[in-house]
């Protein structure tokens, strides 16, 4: 039985494109950590460590945290062995250009083997966003259309099911306006890299899935050597 590879990865798409699911779900399919920079972030203010109480307030105004807080952090994770043995899956970074020269820098010197944009138009995006509730303990998403099993109790951990503080109609307005003017021109810098593969993300999450695996997987052979 052949097995599976890891993969460098980037995942890139408009907040409520669904990333965060597939990502969970590509993480399971290569084995390699799922890296969510908005994730350790909650964690950093949950445990109200210093770093989360400094970047609480820019987080609940769904402001960006400054790129070399976040650059170091990315840094730290990508060096622990999980990423360096298999790879990983990164969600939320790169967000500006400047995260992505520092990420490419930063794997250096080998390089991603795809940036995955994930292609949801913005209103189906601000309509998942309004209706998204996360798990406050592990972040599995839900929404009001389809809870958890029972209460508003997370079915994978146990945690509350609750509205993330930064879903409110003006921070969801202004993480999409920033997503607009920093993160939709990574799109053409990783096409000029010759990295940037796009998936129609609107779907079942299994059919986007499938649709991921295999724009990843061509890509791939598109780029290898004869016989790989
Ligand atoms: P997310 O869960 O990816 O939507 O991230 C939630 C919030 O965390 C964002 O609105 C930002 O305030 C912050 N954040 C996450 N990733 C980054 C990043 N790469 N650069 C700057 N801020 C970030």
């Amino acid at each position: 039985m052949a097995l599976v590879p890891g993969v460098r990865l980037v995942v890139l798409g408009k907040q409520g494109a669904g990333k965060g699911t597939q990502c969970v779900r590509l993480s399971h399919h290569y084995v390699v950590p799922h890296v969510s920079t908005g994730d350790m972030l909650r964690g950093e203010v949950k445990s109200r460590t210093p770093f989360g109480l400094k970047v609480k307030a820019i987080m609940d105004k769904g402001e960006l945290v400054p790129d070399e807080l976040i650059v170091e952090m990315v840094s730290q994770r990508l060096g622990e062995s999980d990423a360096r043995a298999r790879g990983f899956i990164l969600d939320g970074f790169p967000r500006t250009i400047w995260q992505a020269e520092q990420l490419s820098e930063m794997l250096k010197p080998d390089r991603l083997d795809v940036a995955l944009d994930l292609d949801v138009a913005t209103e189906m995006v601000m309509r998942r966003l309004a209706s998204r509730r996360v798990c406050a303990d592990c972040g599995t998403n839900y929404s009001v259309t389809a809870p958890p099993t029972v209460n508003w109790t997370c079915d994978v951990c146990g945690g509350e099911v609750v509205q993330r503080e930064d879903d409110t109609e003006d921070a969801i307005r202004r993480r999409l306006e920033l997503y607009e003017r920093q993160t939709a021109p990574l799109l053409e810098w990783y096409r000029k890299e010759n990295l940037l593969v796009s998936v129609d993300g609107t779907g079942a999450p299994d059919t986007v899935s499938r649709r991921c695996v295999e724009a990843i997987e061509a890509h791939r052979h598109a780029g290898a050597p004869e016989g790989a």
